[in-house]
């Protein structure tokens, strides 16, 4: 009971800490930086599309221990909406349990990854003045030590400078010693190259990393990568620039 009530508060202590930070950024970035990149238009406020990667019978990337990346990837995405929500921010998750959100009718496997992927663009291209962070893990077996977390924007405006700061916020809390550059997405991933809002992809850790993996697996790791996306948006959405 004790534990339980002391990792309540830990997780209340960490969500309010998320959100001062975050909101201390919009304060000092409204005064400072350029005009927000997203922001209300037509009188449409700006949607975040949170999307958990993979789910259901699609694991996405498996640890040689058989860590599927779905399971993480969902525990983060709640998480950054959560928090987002926290903040005051519009959004929309792409599924929030273990599932799939492939047509129900459809038999094989095949099949039911392609309706998937089809109706994931169709929610972001039906939601107006949308943004979408897409939540995945990486696997890269020829390099077991490679590790970090990585954020790649796809092709419509505003994706760079979000993956830009989302990247710093990550350098700055996750990959310390470790700093990695933002890319932009190869033009073969459907997904990002369907939809028709700016659109990031972070890939938070390396599944083929055995020390990774266990840390990808801890409630307290997962809110940290979180709190950091979290973070990243607010500051791009309040305008700042990284130079
Ligand atoms: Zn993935």
């Amino acid at each position: 009971m004790i534990i339980l009530i002391r990792k309540r508060i830990f997780l209340l202590s960490a969500l309010f800490c998320c959100f001062v930070v975050g909101m201390a950024a919009v304060l000092w970035c409204g005064h400072t930086q350029a005009a927000p990149v997203f922001s209300v238009r037509d009188g449409v406020p700006v949607t975040v599309v949170v999307d958990a990667g993979h789910g259901g019978e699609d694991g996405g990337a498996v640890s040689p221990d058989g860590v599927e990346e779905s399971h993480l990837n969902l525990a983060i995405a709640v998480q950054v909406n959560d928090l987002l929500r926290f903040a005051g921010q519009k959004t929309l998750l792409t599924r929030s349990e273990d599932i799939t959100i492939a047509d129900p009718d459809l038999t094989t496997i095949r099949q039911r990854k392609s309706s998937d992927l089809k109706n994931r663009v169709a929610l972001v291209n039906s939601t107006e003045n949308a943004v979408l962070l897409s939540i995945h893990q990486n696997s890269l077996p020829s390099s077991t030590v490679t590790h970090g977390a990585q954020v790649f924007w796809n092709r419509q405006e505003g994706a760079e400078v979000l993956a830009e700061i989302i990247q710093d916020s990550l350098n700055s809390c996750i990959n310390v010693g470790n700093e990695k550059l933002p890319k932009q997405i190869p033009s073969t991933i459907y997904l990002m190259k369907s939809i028709t809002a700016p659109g990031v992809i972070v890939e938070c850790g390396f599944l083929s990393n055995p020390a990774e993996t266990a840390r990808l697996q801890q409630p307290s790791y997962q809110l940290k990568l979180a709190a950091a996306i979290a973070a990243g948006y607010l500051r791009c959405a309040a305008g700042e620039e990284i130079t």
